[in-house]
Formats: structure tokens, C-alpha cells, sequence
């Protein structure tokens, strides 16, 4: 059997059993999607969102890219994010980075590997905000983990100095951010950071709302 036949099958195994457990479980999830998380992920193969967190279709909104970056100038990310804090209106909006996440440890090289060069200088930037931590560091796979994390609470910053992200909390009081790291290794989950609506970015990225919208 070709590969790919083996996912179609799975497939119709998978829609058996979930309507096995729910007969009206595709019609009523067709009518309308209501997340509540708005979940910003590696596309790594190997940290499925919904598996990991014990989710079901509809609950989570989801965004993946090479090392879950949040980057002020991709029209994508942003799409996303305004369309889940303004329209789905999410509560809660996670980055989650991973432990041996290729993207970080190859922006950690001097390799050159053309276009995706440009997406990973946003991981040197990082990395060149906290030289002297990770410089200190002399074990490369603690020093990459250490960059992952900073790079989680880097995106999670990025999302508190959008402006319509600002809005929402002044108008409100949500989405709540939060930075959480995943340990292949363990398949556990590590909350490292959550900022809280209206909590003030660096004065900088702060905006101000003359009239209530
Ligand atoms: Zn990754």
C-alpha cells in the first residue's frame, strides 16, 4: 500500500470513532468554531497540539512555524492573531516552543541555507539580546534549551506590543499570554511565563486609545 493511503485510511477509522462516542459530533462541530485558545507552535512534527494538550476539534485556534516565532512584519501570524483575539475573541494565547527545536539550534550555527536564513536571524537576534547568559553556558545542548525558552518569552512579548492586542485588554481585559515550553523527552509541558491583560510591554511598544471602541 502507498504511504500516504495509510492516513486516508486512518481517517475514516478516526470519523467511526468519534461517531461512535458522539453520532452528532461532526454536524454540531460544522456549525461554528468558538476556541477559546489561540495556540502558536513549532511546526515540528513531533509536538502535535491537540495531542499534547488533551484537546478536542474546536478548541484549539492554531498557528505553526519553523520555531513558533512571532514576527511584527508576516502578514500570516498577524491574520491569525487579530482574527482570534478580535473575532474568535480567544482568552488565553500560548506560545509554545520545545526543547531541541531544529530551528533554534540550526540559527545557532553559521550554516548558510538560503531563504531560511531571513526567518532564523529572528532567533540571532534573540540570541544576541542574552549573548552574555548564553555565552556563559558551556554545555551547547543546555545553551540551546536556555535559547528556547528566551525565544518563547521573546514571541510572547511580540504579541504584547501589538496594538489591536492592547486594545482588547483595554476594552476587555483578555487574551491572557502565556509562554510554555515542551520537553520531548518527557511529553511534558513547562509554563515559564504568562503575562496578564493590560500588563505594561516595554514603554515603547505602548500604545494609547484616545475613544472606547
Ligand atoms: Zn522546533
Amino acid at each position: 500500500m502507498d504511504d500516504f493511503r495509510r492516513l486516508l485510511l486512518n481517517n475514516r477509522a478516526w470519523v467511526k470513532d468519534k461517531l461512535d462516542l458522539r453520532p452528532d459530533f461532526f454536524t454540531a462541530s460544522a456549525r461554528e468554531q468558538k476556541p477559546e485558545y489561540l495556540w502558536i507552535g513549532c511546526s515540528d512534527s513531533r509536538v502535535p497540539a491537540e495531542e499534547v494538550t488533551g484537546t478536542q476539534p474546536g478548541e484549539l485556534f492554531v498557528h505553526r512555524n519553523v520555531a513558533n516565532l512571532v514576527v511584527h512584519t508576516d502578514f500570516n501570524i498577524l491574520s491569525v492573531l487579530q482574527f482570534a483575539v478580535d473575532v474568535l475573541q480567544v482568552k488565553h494565547i500560548i506560545v509554545c516552543g520545545h526543547y531541541g527545536c531544529g530551528g533554534v539550534k540550526t540559527a545557532m550555527t553559521k550554516k548558510d541555507l538560503g531563504l531560511i536564513n531571513k526567518w532564523l536571524r529572528n532567533i540571532k537576534d534573540v540570541y544576541r539580546f542574552h549573548a552574555a547568559e548564553l555565552d556563559a553556558i558551556t554545555d551547547l545542548e543546555q545553551r540551546t534549551d536556555r535559547l528556547v525558552e528566551l525565544n518563547v518569552i521573546e514571541q510572547v512579548s511580540h504579541i504584547s506590543d501589538i496594538s489591536f492586542v492592547q486594545h482588547a485588554w483595554k476594552d476587555h481585559r483578555r487574551p491572557m499570554l502565556h509562554g510554555w515550553v515542551y520537553d520531548m523527552k518527557t511529553g511534558e509541558l513547562n509554563d515559564i511565563m504568562k503575562v496578564d491583560p493590560g500588563e505594561h510591554p516595554h514603554d515603547i511598544y505602548e500604545f494609547e486609545f484616545d475613544t472606547e471602541k
